[in-house]
């Protein structure tokens, strides 16, 4: 049947109708799918332990990885400097799923170019494609700085960047001194998080060349990292401002990925300036405020720029007490009156809530920095974290949550579950279940599958509005938090016992 104009039916809808199920029907049948008892039958066995160790044995397959792929993070780094145009050297697929990965998490545009390599290129290799890709990527959108990161395919057959924009420099695609930091991008190894750090490093180390002062500019330097949280951005913002500090932050796409509806597209929506970003190389000292994706760049800020170097995660109370401290130290200036009534109100909050999270199970996924921050905040609750998973994992930060588990007396039937994936996590949840997950949207399915409520809280979420617009770091951060998951467990509480004189033994007005 013929969708109708008048009422165009959404895809939830639509494929009820007769036609469809009858097209389902046919497909089953046209694959030799096996009937509906056996298929039941083995669902049921995959939610068993025997299951869960053949699942946990596997070694050389990810099904539904709670990562994603090295040029995204390089995407998310660039787009936080002035001007600059992200240039994906690869294949155009590739590009059109960062662009759509960031676009529907962040509900905006995301500009990014593609050397579009294809057959040709992968066999000749893609110089071609980049002297030409760069000479019209700077004549037609006219940017201030091209970002250049790679994707597989120009990695497997060992494309030389470097080598490359000179040859586009020799050959007047760009100007000489025009910037174009680059770094490659495979996504065979790493993830995201290697790709923001490797792209954050080569942009730095591009405009800080042939800058270094002999005396410090007196500034601070920020670098958020991998951060999805717009409201992280204006949190330290407000951190900075309250502080009086002069500071510049590492890039800021705080209106790049959140920018206002005026009437006209602006393709380069501010972001760090790039004066101010080559003048970094003179700062007192530099703040990350996550540790898991900044490691090659704050080796180079060390060892390169001689130049000091600290880190902070301010989720939760003890952590932003720790970061608000340690720039008053840092900085010599007072800690400001408003800190002391924010953190007020965050420990209001927390201990108005505490008795609905103290005690709850959880299973905890996401990027090491995320779940890092979560497990802080959580543990601060009562909450009892049972299943933690980061995909991306490394020893360190294996050895870090074990340390904050063990510190803690809600921490102590936890495990921590690096380089597993989505579906590790069902096994995990169907033989040990938790009262609650937290993770990206990909986390619905196990929602649905396993019946554990889910706090959507991570990267990506595409299936909830506005989320990103929030905080999760610092006093008002600690109060969104609790915000997401507290109403979630009461959410999932009221549906648990709305059915009358079956489960509403409890349903209350009042929670
Ligand atoms: S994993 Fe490789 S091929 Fe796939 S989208 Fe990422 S860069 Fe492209």
């Amino acid at each position: 049947m013929a969708q109708n104009v008048n009422n165009i039916k959404d895809h939830v809808d639509l494929f009820h109708q007769p036609e469809y199920q009858e097209l389902f029907e046919n497909k089953k049948q046209f694959e030799g799918m096996p009937d509906a008892e056996k298929v039941k039958e083995v669902a049921e066995w995959t939610k068993t332990w025997e299951y869960r160790e053949k699942n946990f044995a596997r070694e050389a397959l990810t099904i539904n990885p709670a990562k994603a792929c090295q040029p995204l993070g390089s995407l998310l780094a660039a787009v936080g400097f002035e001007g600059t145009l992200p240039f994906v050297h690869g294949s155009q697929g590739c590009v059109a799923y960062f662009r759509t990965h960031l676009t529907r998490h962040f509900k905006e545009p995301v500009s990014a170019v593609s050397s579009s390599m294809t057959e040709n290129a992968a066999v000749f290799g893609g110089l071609r494609n980049m002297v030409d890709g760069l000479a019209n990527a700077y004549a037609l959108y006219k940017p201030k700085m091209i970002a250049i990161c790679t994707t597989c395919m120009a990695e497997v057959i060992g494309d030389d960047l470097g080598a490359f924009v000179g040859n586009a420099r020799q050959d007047g695609s760009i100007p000489d001194d025009f910037p174009v930091p680059f770094a490659h991008t495979p996504s065979f190894v790493g993830s995201h998080i290697t790709g923001y750090d490797s792209m954050m490093k080569s942009i730095l180390d591009t405009l800080t060349e042939g800058k270094k002062a002999e005396t410090t500019n007196g500034k601070i330097n920020f670098i958020p990292g991998f951060e999805t949280y717009i409201g992280n951005l204006r949190e330290l913002k407000k951190i900075i401002s309250a502080f009086d500090l002069d500071a510049t932050i590492l890039g800021d796409h705080e209106m790049y990925l959140d920018s206002p509806n005026l009437g006209e597209f602006e393709m380069y929506q501010e972001g760090t300036s790039l004066e101010d970003a080559a003048d970094c190389i003179n700062a007192e000292a530099t703040i990350t405020l996550q540790t898991y994706t900044t490691p090659k760049t704050r080796k180079m800020i060390e060892t390169q720029w001689k130049q000091k170097t600290l880190t902070y995660r301010p989720w939760g109370i003890k952590a932003t007490d720790e970061f608000i401290m340690g720039l008053s130290e840092l900085t010599g200036k007072p800690i400001p009156k408003e800190f002391e009534l924010a953190r007020g109100r965050a420990v209001d909050a927390m201990t108005d809530t505490q008795a609905w999270l103290h005690g709850k199970k959880a299973a905890v996924y996401g990027d090491p920095d995320l779940v890092m921050g979560l497990l802080q905040f959580m543990l601060e609750m009562g909450v009892e974290p049972v299943h933690v998973l980061v995909h991306n994992s490394t020893n360190a930060f294996e050895k870090e949550a074990k340390e904050l588990l063990e510190s803690s007396p809600f921490g102590q039937n936890a495990t921590v579950w690096g380089g597993k994936d989505l579906w590790h996590m069902r096994s995990l949840l169907f033989t040990e279940p938790v009262d609650f997950i937290v993770g990206n949207s990909y986390a619905k399915y196990l929602e649905r599958d396993t019946k554990t409520p889910l706090i959507r809280i991570g990267y990506p979420i595409f299936d909830r509005h506005h989320l990103h617009r929030y905080s999760t770091m610092g006093y008002e951060g600690a109060i969104n938090l609790l915000n997401w998951i507290a109403n979630g467990i009461l959410e999932s509480l009221d549906r648990k016992t709305d059915t009358p004189a079956v489960t509403d033994i409890s349903f209350d007005l009042v929670r």
